[in-house]
């Protein structure tokens, strides 16, 4: 009440949606119970991600029912990373909090993220508190992926840090200044820096529809983490060069001396040809894998050269007054 001359807060929530049209009416639904209850303003921004279902036709429903809704609609699915970075683009609040549609990031936890920006962290990280049993393999992925991660970049990333954080806006300026589309958008928050505190969170189960990030798709953001943020997987293959010529060269140099000199050399029950071929599938193996890991710095170099835009949206409903 005592807010009421005082110009309130706007707070953005910025909701990413690809084929989420069961869950769409239900989170907003609960979204509304708990934003309604809190003293500021806010909009709601769908990203509608080339959803192939009635997503778009959910969002609008609420967007006609909801003033403060926001929306954005790709031309088609460009992934979650994109769909949130889009958000952040063009959401007007004092901070926002991206959050997922499916109902796994609990918004009752939203009063807490805004507590924590109040007490002066400029970034609220959720972290989750741990995997259900059938997640298995996720798990071992990302304690792989923060293990190499933290093993190669100078900065912090957390493990199981998720994608259900608040950012101030002098963060969001300063994300807004990355013009990299290759990307992961809590990769680059966790780069900037800045202020930062957890929420600790269990994560819920889906609501409705599927999971849309299968293991392959989690690979590839991995490995497009590694390589937009190290450039030791791309020395790596200089490494191994290195040290398989020195190796090599001295065995080499053992068969010439012990050979020539000598005059005999043991050698085991191998033939010369069955170790030159072993010897030769071995330095294949290491060419292809220093290839491999040069084409994805190439092919990051050539998705940035050509500077493609990083999405393209059909239509956004964006009034822009504050409310
Ligand atoms: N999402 C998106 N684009 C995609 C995949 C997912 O915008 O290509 C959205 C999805 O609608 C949800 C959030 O990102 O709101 C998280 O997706 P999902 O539940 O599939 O991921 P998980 O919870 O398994 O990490
Ligand atoms: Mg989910």
């Amino acid at each position: 009440m005592q807010n009421k001359m005082l110009q309130k807060k706007l707070v953005s929530i910025i909701v990413p949606v690809y084929n989420e049209e069961k869950n769409i009416a239900l989170f907003h639904k609960k979204l509304i119970r708990v934003i309604d209850s809190l003293g500021y303003s806010f909009e709601v921004i769908y990203v509608n991600d080339g959803s192939s279902d009635k997503s778009l036709l959910e969002i609008e429903k609420v967007s006609g029912s909801d003033s403060r809704v926001k929306y954005i609609d790709f031309s088609r699915n460009f992934g979650k990373e994109i769909a949130t970075t889009c958000g952040i683009n063009n959401c007007q609040g004092d901070a926002c909090i991206m959050i997922d549609a499916d109902l796994q990031h609990s918004v009752e936890l939203i009063p807490d993220f805004l507590k924590k920006w109040e007490g002066g962290s400029e970034v609220v990280i959720g972290i989750r508190k741990g995997y259900r049993r059938e997640d298995f393999v996720k798990k071992i992925g990302s304690m792989l992926f923060y293990k190499i991660i933290r093993s190669i970049t100078d900065f912090e990333m957390i493990p199981n840090a998720t994608d259900f954080r608040l950012i101030d806006r002098i963060v969001i300026d300063e994300f807004n200044r990355f013009k990299e589309t290759n990307r992961m958008t809590r990769a680059l928050i966790d780069w900037l820096g800045f202020r930062r505190s957890y929420i600790y969170f269990e994560v819920g189960v889906r609501q409705n529809g599927k999971s849309n990030y299968t293991f392959w798709k989690l690979f590839r953001l991995a490995m497009n983490g590694f390589v937009s943020l190290s450039f030791l997987p791309l020395k790596l293959a200089g490494y191994l060069g290195i040290a398989i010529t020195l190796t090599s060269g001295t065995f080499g140099l053992y068969i010439l001396i012990s050979k020539y000199l000598f005059g005999s050399y043991f050698a085991g029950d191998f033939t010369g040809s069955e170790q030159l071929a072993v010897l030769t599938v071995f330095l294949v193996g290491i060419i292809l894998v220093s290839l491999g890991l040069i084409a994805l710095y190439i092919a990051n170099i050539h998705d940035e050269v050509i500077g493609r835009p990083m999405y393209v949206v059909r239509r956004k409903k964006l009034n822009s007054e504050k409310s």
